[in-house]
């Protein structure tokens, strides 16, 4: 079992939460227990790093605290309230209105525009048409890319997808953003790029994030480190 990891007292209300969270892929001979009992809280307009080797169960845990995916056993609770007491249509709208994603691998859509690509999570949502050109447009400056708005995704560099990303991810105006190793595809001077957007985001914005990461440097930067082993949370540190 792993050490219960909690935010400091009296410090602001937690805005994610797991109790004893378990996650098996596979069954017979197959089984793999990913994750062994995750208890852990991340308090609102905090920064997490989530660190450990390959294969450690990392991303698994991201999936789960972003409801991506849904745990064997135990809870995830957002704000409070267990995630599974909610209908299947909540948790997509709060993952949608709450919750920025950015991958590693992108995920762009290569023949769609820039913009295109940006405010897809708007039309999710059901944003008219003339909004989502405003804000995403708005995104796009504020990432340096507005010149890039009609351009196909496909046609961009790494580091320009992945702040394509990243505009894509902050247009509703999320709560939390998780980024899963988001430097990983990236050249030293782009990864740092990319990282000073996501801590200027969270220091002016108050956003919270949760960031999985093999780099060093980025784990650094924020608040609290998680280190994860087989599954489990095996150590914690503060900045
Ligand atoms: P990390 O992100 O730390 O590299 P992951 O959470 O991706 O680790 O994976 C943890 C373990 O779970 C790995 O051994 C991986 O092979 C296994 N795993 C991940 N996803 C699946 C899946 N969908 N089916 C079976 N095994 C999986
Ligand atoms: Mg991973």
């Amino acid at each position: 079992m792993s050490a219960p990891v909690t935010a400091p007292p009296g410090g602001p209300e937690p805005a994610l939460e797991t109790e004893n969270l378990v996650k098996v892929y596979g069954s017979g001979a197959s089984r793999f227990d990913a994750l062994k009992g995750i208890t852990l809280q991340i308090a609102a307009g905090e920064s997490v790093a989530v660190v450990g080797k390959s294969g450690s169960g990392k991303s698994t845990l991201m999936h789960l605290l972003a409801l991506l995916d849904q745990p064997t056993s135990g809870v995830v609770a957002m704000d409070g309230q267990p995630v599974s007491q909610l209908k299947p249509a909540e948790v997509a709208q709060l993952r949608n209105e709450r919750f920025g994603f950015v991958f590693q691998q992108f995920f762009l859509n290569p023949a769609q525009t820039v913009l295109e690509n940006v405010v897809l999570p708007l039309k999710i949502a059901g944003v008219p048409r003339r909004e989502r050109t405003e804000r995403g447009m708005q995104m796009l400056e504020r990432l340096d890319l507005a010149d890039k708005a009609g351009n196909r995704a496909m046609d961009l560099s790494g580091g320009q997808k992945q702040r394509v990303c990243i505009a894509r991810a902050l247009v509703n105006k999320p709560t939390v953003l998780f980024a899963d190793e988001p430097t990983g595809n990236l050249d030293s001077a782009t990864s740092r790029t990319v990282e000073d957007i996501l801590f200027g985001l969270h220091r002016e914005e108050g956003i919270t994030l949760v960031v999985v990461t093999h780099d060093d440097d980025l784990a650094a930067r924020c608040q609290r480190r998680l280190v994860m082993q087989d599954g489990m949370i095996v150590e914690e540190t503060r900045a």
